[in-house]
This record gives C-alpha cells, structure tokens and sequence, in this order.
C-alpha cells in the first residue's frame, strides 16, 4: 500500500481523532485552561502510542507542558528528523461572532470547524498519520528490516504547549534537552501556503525588536511667548529624530542597519514575482492603504517579506486635549518597532539605534532610550537541499509547481535552529483564509491529508529513497 493509499483509507479515523483533540480548549493564554492544555498534552501522548511512536511523553517546562515523541528508523545512521508544532491554541469564545462553538469541533462538506482545526493541532496530527503511511511504505516495499514497521528517517517530533503566549519557556526546553535532540533537519508545521491552488514553502520568518525613545529638556512645559525661538523644543527633536530614520529612497539610516542583511537572490526574487499577488486587493486588505510605499527598488512582497523597516508605532507628548495651549513642551516620547531580516541581530539594531540618537541629539535636550530583546528572524535558503527535498515532497503531494514565500509573523523558529543547530525547513498547509486567530477557523480534511502525505514524501526524500 502505497503512502497516498493509506492516508486515504484513514480519512474517517484521522478525522475523528482530530475533532477529540479539538474539543479540549487548550487555552495557553488563559490560566482558567492550563488544565486543559495538559489534558492536550496527555491526549497528544496517547494518541502518538498508538500511532506507533514507541516513545511518546509530556515534556514539563516552567509553564504548560511539551510532547516529546521519538520513533527511531531501523538504520542507526539515518537522517534524524525534529518536527516542531504547538498543541495550544488561540483564546475562542461564541460572543467573538463565532458561528459554532469553537471548542465542539465537527467535520462537514470536507471541512474541519473548531480552534485550532489548522493553528495548529491539524497540520500537528497530519504527521502522526504521515509517519504511519511513511513506516507502512517501507514495510509494503519489502525495505523493513524483519517486517519491522518504521519510518525512513529517525523522527522526532517536539510540540509545544505556549507559543500562542510567546513561547517563554521554550528556548531553555531547548536548551536543556539538546543533546537528546540534536537533528540533522529541523521541519516547522506552523506555517501558511500561499492558496489553497498555489502549494508554497516559506523560506523565512522576519524578526522583530522594539524601542521607545524619549527627549526632554526644559524641568517644565514652558510658555511659548515668554521663551519660544530661545530654547530647544522636545517636540522639534523627537520629529526630526523620527524623520531622520528613513532617507527618500524609503531607506533606513540607521548606521550598519543593512550589513547582516541576506539580499535575495535573482532565483528568489524571480519565483517570488511567479506568486499570483493582487496589489489592489492587497491594499484594500491593508485598510484601504491609498497606495504602496517602502524601500525604493523592491516589489511588495520582498518589501513585507524579505526586507528590514523601521516603524513609529505612536508619538506623545506636550499638550493634546481640546483647545490651544501654547507651550514648548518639556518633553516627548515615541515608540518604535523594527522588523528584521535574516541575518540581522536584534541586539544589534539597538546599538545601532543608541549610536544614531546619539550622533543626532542636538543641545540642550536629554535622549533616553529603552529596547527590548526582540526576536531573532529566521531564514531558509531555496537551493539548500533539505528545501529541495521538502519542494519535491509537496509537488509530489499536491502535482502542482510549488512557490515559495515569506511570512511576516515571529515564533520560536530562530531559537529551534539557533540552539539545536539544524537547518529549518517549513513544510505546512495552512491558508490564511483559514481564519487562524479568528472567530469560525476551519481547515479543508484533504489539505491536511495532502501534508500528511508531503511529509512521508519528504522522509523518503532525506534517506535518499524517494521515487
Ligand atoms: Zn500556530
């Protein structure tokens, strides 16, 4: 029986087992469902066992607890493979315009409606069934060892129980268990495709760190007509240290902001422009946006994807009720936030930030600076070969030319290759039509059979027996 086979004679059970999951509402960000976020966990052990993961176990962190699972192939030196997912989902509740309860899950018209159906407990249980079809296509093929039943690579699969919190304890799971997990390829099953028609593989995740900066200067707001022209104006300042951050080609100024930035490649930059990409529907998405802007010489997509900003998030300062009030104010504040590309340094930018205040803060006002730790982006290269495999793979599933992209969101990526050391590949059939993060989520059952399937493609593509 081969791999698409099986999958289908499984369609009923593997949805039935999903809709059991989905009906635990495993909450992260609520403490009234940390209960139930363990009851995932345990419900997740379970069902792995008897999916035929000989090591299946609850990892416990400082918070709401891991799945760890382990099936070894039958070759000691095969591949070794960690897939990482979340068994946590959004906050759901009917009042949020829900048009079912989002924690009684059910299948209808080939669909999956409940939280998490895609974010992200679908394309977590659609490798439970892709490891069994991978482990029952050696054994039909003859390839097992003495008719034992395992996948081709060594399979780990590691899912997290608080990424829809921020992932806070994740990055030290990571690090104490290292040397248990040390793969040779690390696959993200978190992701989104492009359309449900266009199958695509995202190379990379944009990073993100956040800054507020302040300037002050008179002890007190002062009256416009007995000092204004004679002393620096906070307000003044802070316009023109915002206005600075960007040159007119859309360019960030800041010192080195670009030196760790991966370019993207003619090949990149040329499959990008093959994704079907609707700017005016683009806009409109964008609130109705009047027209695109950005770093001058890149399309939209390679500006939102594969490109660093600068953002003012909000400004204050001085007097902004109702009526005049004729002061120079004695101070002003802004925040700000910068998406980073791969491979720029959170940490980094922020040096770069204090040097550029700095050099530009004129006299008489004080700048102070406070940033966050940000999170680092991550980024897959398209000619590397575990993304080639990983192509082959989802065109095999899906017969169709697979794309690639971007996305935009930041998750635990960056730690997963950073500690482990392993490059990433994302392999997932979410769409963001799925309504992930919003009232009435659902998935279509086959596109998750469709990963399950790409997924037993891609372990018989890293042991190098792909057909
Ligand atoms: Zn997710």
């Amino acid at each position: 029986m081969d791999a698409r086979d099986f999958i289908t004679a499984n369609e009923a059970e593997f949805s039935q087992a999903l809709c059991d999951w989905l009906s635990i509402p495993s909450v992260s960000a609520d403490p009234a469902c940390h209960g139930d976020v363990r009851k995932s966990a345990q419900w997740l052990v379970d069902y792995l066992k008897k999916s035929g993961f000989p090591v299946a176990e609850i990892w416990e962190t400082d918070g709401l607890p891991a799945v760890y699972a382990h099936w070894p192939a039958a070759d000691p030196d095969a591949k070794r493979v960690l897939v990482y997912g979340h068994h946590d989902v959004q906050p759901a509740a009917l009042d949020d315009g829900w048009e079912y309860e989002p924690f009684e899950p059910h299948e209808k018209d080939g669909k999956i409606f409940g939280r998490g159906a895609s974010d992200d407990k679908g394309q977590v249980l659609f490798h439970a069934l892709g490891a069994r079809a991978a482990a029952r296509a050696i054994a039909s093929a003859g390839l097992a060892a003495s008719g034992e039943s395992a996948p081709p690579v060594t399979l780990t699969l590691l899912i997290e129980g608080e990424e829809e919190s921020g992932s806070p304890n994740f990055a030290k799971l990571l690090q104490s268990r290292k040397d248990q997990l040390r793969p040779d390829v690390i696959v993200i099953s978190d992701t989104t495709m492009w359309a449900a028609d266009t199958p695509s593989i995202c190379t990379g995740m944009r990073g993100l760190v956040d800054a507020e900066i302040s300037v002050t200067g008179p002890t007190r707001d002062l009256h416009s007509g007995s000092f204004g022209g004679g002393v620096p104006n906070p307000a003044h300042v802070l316009a023109s240290l915002l206005a600075g951050l960007h040159d007119e080609n859309g360019r960030v100024t800041l010192p080195g902001f670009y030196d760790d930035v991966v370019p993207l490649s003619a090949a990149e930059r040329e499959l990008l422009a093959k994704l079907p990409f609707d700017e005016s529907g683009w806009l409109h998405d964008a609130g109705d946006s009047g027209a695109a802007y950005g770093e001058a010489g890149h399309t939209t997509l390679e500006r939102i994807w594969a490109r660093p900003t600068a953002e003012v998030n909000g400004l204050w300062g001085g007097h902004t009720g109702p009526g005049g009030k004729t002061i120079i104010p004695k101070a002003a504040h802004a925040k700000l936030s910068f998406r980073l590309v791969a491979d720029q340094d959170p940490a980094k930018v922020v040096s770069s930030l204090e040097k550029y205040l700095k050099a530009s803060t004129q006299n008489g006002v004080v700048v102070s600076m406070t940033a966050g730790t940000g999170v680092r982006p991550s980024r897959s290269a398209i000619d590397s070969p575990t993304v080639e495999a990983a192509r082959r793979a989802m065109e095999r599933a899906f017969g169709r030319e697979v794309l690639f992209t971007k996305e935009g969101g930041s998750g635990p990526e960056a730690d997963l290759a950073d500690i482990l050391g392993a490059p990433l590949v994302f392999v997932a059939v979410g769409l963001d039509a799925d309504q992930i993060h919003a009232p009435n989520e659902y998935v279509d059952l086959s596109r998750l059979l469709r990963g399950a399937e790409a997924v037993a493609y891609l372990w018989e593509e890293l042991a190098g027996t792909g057909s």
